[in-house]
């Protein structure tokens, strides 16, 4: 009889973490501030992805914000907007297929 196997390493899914480039960064460059408003956000957001551009992890930080539904900041160079556009939600907090909008021939009658 063999032992059950041990599970993976938790620390293999994280490492890339190590890497980026926004470590030791203040989080609010990634991350909404209280009352931050729409030009401000708009200037972090843009600085942020500058950021993540230049990261050496880019592609695992995106893959692991779009597998995760990561729904807050900026992850792998993805606004929160960018990350529900590409999973097709209006909302990461309230993941929701998106609505389609109705055609002109819906609901007519002839
Ligand atoms: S891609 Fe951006 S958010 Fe992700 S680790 Fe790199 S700098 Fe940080």
């Amino acid at each position: 009889m063999s032992a059950p196997a041990l599970p993976a390493p938790v620390a293999e899914r994280w490492d890339w973490q190590l890497a980026g480039a926004c470590r030791g960064m203040d989080v609010e460059a990634f991350f909404l501030a209280a009352g931050e408003r729409r030009r401000s956000k708009e200037r972090r957001i843009e600085a942020a992805k500058q950021t993540c551009r230049e990261c050496p992890v880019i592609v695992q930080c995106r893959e692991w914000a779009l597998r995760t539904r990561e729904p807050y900041g900026v992850w792998g160079g993805l606004s929160e907007e960018d990350r529900a556009e590409i999973l097709g939600v209006d909302d990461l907090r309230y993941p929701a297929p998106r609505r389609t909008p109705a055609t002109s021939e819906a609901g007519t009658s002839g």
